[in-house]
């Protein structure tokens, strides 16, 4: 679906990524880095309200980034001898690293809409596997299902003991407001941020992701120390749970 919304943040997007290319062809000094693609960058591009969004280099957004640079400093491990359920693989970087993985799965409810190669058809309402992943990713996918605390659920018994969901959602800083797929699309763009979004979150995700059985560590942008935040463009919040049992968590 179109929406004027739409047009306008890719508008900005390709205004702003124009600009960054212009101060670089002007021989603007690349003072930041992204751990995305290791480019040393001018700035990065806005999308939306947020003026330093992606990179020009690669396209990674903040989250991508954040990611990307939690694995370089060895705060998250990628079980490349395990096994990786990779849900809607939009970023390049991650496809990268997780496809190192002894067994890798990129997988989507729509797996069409990828060009990442053999891609799986998962329907996570629908998701019945039981202790086979050490790591299941999944960015930007939980605020489309129509039951999170189902999915949940299934992801946790698809898990191994031990095994970790790296989860990410939009994320306001109130209660989390759940919809259903029988609002209008336009009403969830206004109230959820996206026409085929049926919720938006809030702080409280935590609460659900405990209560799925879960053992939950948040890992925030914010924390991070200013310059290399900034450094970066690093930004947004990982919900970093764990099924608990196995090996223990480094
Ligand atoms: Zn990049």
């Amino acid at each position: 679906m179109i929406t004027v919304q739409r047009v306008a943040k890719a508008a900005g997007k390709h205004l702003t990524k124009a600009a960054l290319t212009l101060r670089k062809a002007l021989g603007a000094r690349a003072t930041r880095s992204c751990p995305a693609c290791g480019s040393a960058v001018v700035g990065f591009f806005r999308y939306g309200d947020n003026a330093e969004w992606g990179c020009p280099a690669c396209g990674a957004s903040p989250r991508e980034r954040l990611m990307n640079w939690l694995v370089q400093q060895g705060t998250l491990d990628v079980p490349t001898d395990g096994a990786i359920l990779h849900m809607a693989p939009n970023e390049r970087s991650l496809v990268r690293r997780f496809s190192s993985a002894a067994d890798y799965t990129p997988a989507d409810l729509d797996p069409s809409r990828y060009v990442v190669a053999d891609m799986r058809r998962v329907d996570l309402m629908d998701f019945s596997e039981r202790d086979r992943y050490d790591l299941f990713y999944a960015s930007h996918v939980m605020e489309h299902v129509p039951d999170d605390m189902a999915v949940l659920r299934n992801i946790y018994h698809a898990l191994k003991p031990g095994g970790e969901a790296w989860l990410i959602v939009p994320l306001w800083d109130r209660p989390t407001e759940d919809g259903s797929f029988d609002i209008p699309p336009r009403e969830r763009e206004r109230r959820f941020g996206q026409w085929d979004h049926v919720r938006q979150y809030g702080p409280d995700f935590a609460d659900r992701i405990r209560a799925a059985g879960f053992d939950l560590e948040e890992i925030d942008a914010a924390a991070i120390d200013t310059d290399t935040r900034h450094f970066h463009g690093l930004d947004d919040r990982l919900f970093r749970a764990r099924k608990p049992g196995g090996e223990p968590a480094r």
